[in-house]
């Protein structure tokens, strides 16, 4: 099988962009061994698109665009398409129910652009947006394979990881068996993990491995093909071993849809335990988290916010003298918020966060930096940690943090 990708934007041709999807997906399709001969990029015009599309099918089995899958009156990368290969372009029922949801969230009229994201070539398979409202599609057409993917790294990313690359094996692997196990990681960076597995990596060939980052967790896919699950399974659990030897204090959990929080929740429930936090910089983030889950009533019971160092003595139960003395940033600080939501709320696990969301510094600690507390019946210790970026992504990657501290 040989492979073409055209990516599809103006910004690219001009330089505004650089061209990291084609980047990724041409990784991916080196690493299931199809071969690929051109690239092309090409503007937001539609001839010369249908040209693009053209010349491409003429000379490869799989073509690959990528982009203008959006709402605006320069995305027309699926109507390109849809007329060149005389397929018309009919709603796909999950994605228009998306849209449909989504237009009620946010209040906002539905235009005819909007309904054109939840629309596919007649026939065509839908892949999945995990992220944004555009479906993707795998489609056939004149003896050649084509595939619609939307032009955001972070919607393309696991759409080609999760949806493209499993049908992808799927052609390439004459009806036999493929099985997939997800290995979610958190705290350890994608280049960092990827480093440990470098040879891991690079020497593989059944089971593949492909790695992509979502919300600051890495995630790696491991792929094997066989006649039958047992021997395909048989064949993923060495790699599976050999990975957790490497970085297996850095993982927790299986699956696509697992996140950190329900994993969080039903550790819990698995050892009877209950959770409770007491958040400073955080302001209740955590708490919402877990409550994101359903069924986690039967682990949380309640928590604190407690911004102000008044409030945390009030609520908390700590000598406000004392919590001067150390300050708010504090290992002090942290670990007395833990043991006192701990007591409290009577529950047998206590996190607490207080830090600097910034974006100035306090107490002389620069922004970022963040204390996080975990009390339990036996005993409470604190970390700090340092983490980059705005506001927002120190806020965010503290809540991770916890959740991660909860599981340990
Ligand atoms: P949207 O719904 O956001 O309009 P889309 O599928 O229509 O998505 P484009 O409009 O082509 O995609 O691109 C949207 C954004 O995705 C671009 O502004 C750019 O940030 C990013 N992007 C697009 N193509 C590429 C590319 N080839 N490489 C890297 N980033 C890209
Ligand atoms: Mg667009």
């Amino acid at each position: 099988m040989e492979a073409e990708i055209i990516a599809v934007g103006t910004e690219i041709l001009l330089g505004e962009i650089v061209n990291t999807n084609a980047s990724f997906v041409a990784k991916q399709l080196a690493t299931l061994g199809i071969t690929s001969h051109f690239q092309q990029v090409v503007g937001d015009n539609g001839e010369r698109l249908d040209d693009a599309i053209s010349l491409a099918q003429s000379r490869s089995d799989l073509v690959i665009l990528i982009g203008g899958l959006g709402p605006t009156p320069d995305d027309l990368t699926k109507q390109v398409l849809s007329a060149h290969i005389g397929k018309p372009l009919v709603v796909n029922f999950k994605a228009i129910d998306k849209l449909i949801k989504w237009g009620k969230q946010q209040q906002r009229e539905l235009t005819d652009n909007n309904r054109i994201q939840a629309m596919l070539p007649l026939d065509a398979t839908p892949l999945d947006n995990e992220i944004g409202l555009a479906v993707g599609a795998m489609t056939e057409a004149f003896d050649t394979q084509f595939v619609l993917l939307p032009g955001p790294p972070k919607e393309m990313e696991p759409m080609v990881i999760n949806q493209l690359v499993p049908r992808l094996l799927d052609l390439q692997a004459d009806h036999q068996i493929l099985v997939s196990r997800v290995l979610r990681f958190y705290g350890i960076g994608e280049s960092a993990l990827v480093t440990e597995l470098a040879d891991v990596i690079d020497g593989q060939d059944n089971p593949t491995i492909a790695s992509y980052v979502k919300d600051y967790e890495v995630t790696l896919r491991l792929t094997a093909r066989a006649d039958s699950d047992e021997a395909a399974l048989a064949l993923l659990a060495p790699m599976e071993e050999t990975i957790m030897g490497r970085v297996g204090e850095y993982f927790y959990g299986y699956g696509d849809h697992n996140s950190l929080a329900q994993t969080v929740v039903e550790a819990l429930k698995s050892k009877a335990m209950t959770i409770t936090a007491a958040e400073s910089l955080t302001a209740g983030a955590f708490q919402a988290a877990l409550g994101d889950v359903a069924g986690v009533s039967a682990v949380f019971n309640g928590g604190f916010v407690t911004y102000a160092e008044a409030t945390k003595a009030k609520f908390l139960g700590i000598n406000q003298v004392e919590l001067a003395e150390h300050g708010v940033v504090s290992e002090f600080t942290a670990k007395a918020m833990a043991t006192g939501a701990l007591n409290a709320a009577n529950a047998t696990l206590a996190i607490s966060f207080t830090g600097v969301a910034g974006p100035e510094e306090l107490e002389g600690q620069p922004a970022g930096t963040v204390w996080i507390g975990v009390a339990h019946s036996t005993g409470v210790s604190a970390q700090v940690f340092h983490f980059p970026g705005s506001r927002q992504d120190v806020r965010y990657r503290a809540v991770k943090q916890g959740l991660f501290m909860a599981l340990r």
